[in-house]
């Protein structure tokens, strides 16, 4: 049976191996999937271990997606413009990275959300890792321009600066925001993980969708979007399992269908 597996630390509460195994049932494709702890310091070495025990291909969350982009030996067009890799595949031996995030998140604005991001307004708020995943599968839809907004300044300019070349985005600081509102509000900070939420002017998300990268639980930035009149709110949930569902179709040339998938977790989990 062909081995596939997730590398994090901690990897636990990860929901991936769940996702693959409802996916390989719906299109009947035997396979093994299985939640690897790496210690920290071991990324390559858990890979190498992996693969030479017959791994076929592997996904990589925290902390892990840079060590992974370095550990790639070719990489597709989004892992190296996002400077990390979520999926790897192996294939004639060659190690091929893959980053699926950024896609993952514009298949479930557009498909499961009816969002269409061509001639969008868009504030990202964070310039982290994530953020640099979404970037450019974000810029390909054509919005009308990107606002990126974070905490460190720096880190946000210096984001937009190398992707000026696939489109319209322009960084500053998070006190800089203003309170127009725009079409399309993008939560990509890790403050959701604390319970807390960056200070942003109400009137920004009046009438937008307002996404928030994090899932599990309804957000400080969520409810703030609901009590600030945004149009629509959604949690990341839909971004996690489309983006699982394009590593699927890097893996085994095959889409899954995700809608039914994304009830069942909100089902068994109460999301
Ligand atoms: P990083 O640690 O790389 O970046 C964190 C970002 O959040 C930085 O820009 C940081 O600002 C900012 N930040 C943290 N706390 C605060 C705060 N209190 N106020 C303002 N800004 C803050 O994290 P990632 O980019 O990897 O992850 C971001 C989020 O995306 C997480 O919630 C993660 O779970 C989620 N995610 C979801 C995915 C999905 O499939 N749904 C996939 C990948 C990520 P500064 O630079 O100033 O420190």
């Amino acid at each position: 049976m062909n081995r596939f597996a997730v590398f994090g630390n901690p990897i636990e509460h990860s929901l991936s191996p769940m996702i693959h195994n409802e996916f390989s049932k719906e299109l009947g494709i035997e396979l093994s999937y299985e939640k690897i702890l790496s210690p920290i310091a071991e990324f390559a070495l858990t890979a190498n271990e992996f693969i030479e025990g017959g791994g076929k291909g592997f996904n990589i969350t925290l902390p892990f997606k840079v060590e992974a982009f370095n550990f790639s030996e070719e990489l597709t067009s989004n892992a190296s413009a996002a400077g990390a890799v979520n999926t790897i595949k192996v294939e004639n031996k060659v190690i091929i990275g893959e980053n699926t995030d950024g896609s993952g998140l514009v298949n479930d604005l557009e498909k499961n959300l009816n969002e269409s991001i061509a001639g969008k307004e868009i504030l990202i708020i964070g310039a982290g890792g994530a953020t640099q995943g979404i970037l450019k599968p974000l810029l390909d839809k054509n919005p009308e321009k990107i606002l990126l907004a974070n905490r460190t300044p720096e880190k946000s300019v210096k984001l937009a600066t190398e992707f000026l070349k696939y489109g319209k985005v322009c960084g500053f600081g998070l006190n800089q925001i203003k309170a127009k509102p725009v079409d399309i509000v993008i939560n990509a900070t890790s403050a959701s993980i604390d319970g807390t939420m960056p200070d942003l002017p109400g009137g920004l998300c009046e009438g937008a969708l307002c996404y928030d990268l994090m899932y599990g639980m309804q957000s400080q930035f969520m409810k703030w979007s609901f009590e600030n009149s945004a149009r629509q709110v959604s949690d990341g949930l839909g971004m996690l399992v489309e983006q699982a569902a394009l590593s699927f179709n890097f893996w085994h040339k095959k889409s899954p269908r995700t809608d039914s998938v994304i009830n069942l977790i909100r089902e068994k989990d109460d999301l």
